[in-house]
């Protein structure tokens, strides 16, 4: 392995660590652009959440009536939204799909088990169902 391949595969690493050392939600950096709304660091927060960015997406657009579209690390709503309209669903989401409601720890993971979904909690082997988005 080249000197470079080493550096790329050490960069790769560091961008994939998350930044929250103990669960915390990171807020949203949004700003508008004429009349749409950009979240910069949604990549991130997705990844504090220990969720794919798409069941995200899907969960924000519908609770906030807009339509979104991920690019990059970025996801752009189609309409004017406030950080804190977002941080309060992404708070809703957290609660919905990522806290086991046994011993409220992140340490969590959906399954699918045929039409069900399933959040299993790595913790204290909690499995409930949640509602599809
Ligand atoms: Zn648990």
């Amino acid at each position: 392995m080249g000197y470079e391949e080493l550096l790329d595969e050490a960069y790769e690493n560091v961008e994939a660590t998350c930044e929250c050392s103990r669960f915390e939600i990171l807020k949203v950096k949004g700003h508008h652009e004429g009349i749409r709304t950009v979240v910069s660091n949604f990549a991130q927060v997705a990844m504090c959440v220990r969720r794919t960015q798409e069941h995200l997406l899907k969960f924000l657009t519908k609770e906030l009536a807009s339509s979104g579209e991920i690019k990059g690390d970025r996801l752009i709503f189609s309409r004017k939204l406030t950080s804190k309209n977002i941080n309060e669903k992404i708070e809703k989401y957290v609660n919905r799909f990522v806290l086991c409601p046994k011993c409220h720890k992140s340490d969590t993971e959906l399954i699918n088990e045929g039409a069900k979904l399933f959040m299993k909690c790595l913790a204290c082997g909690e499995k409930n169902e949640v509602h599809k988005i």
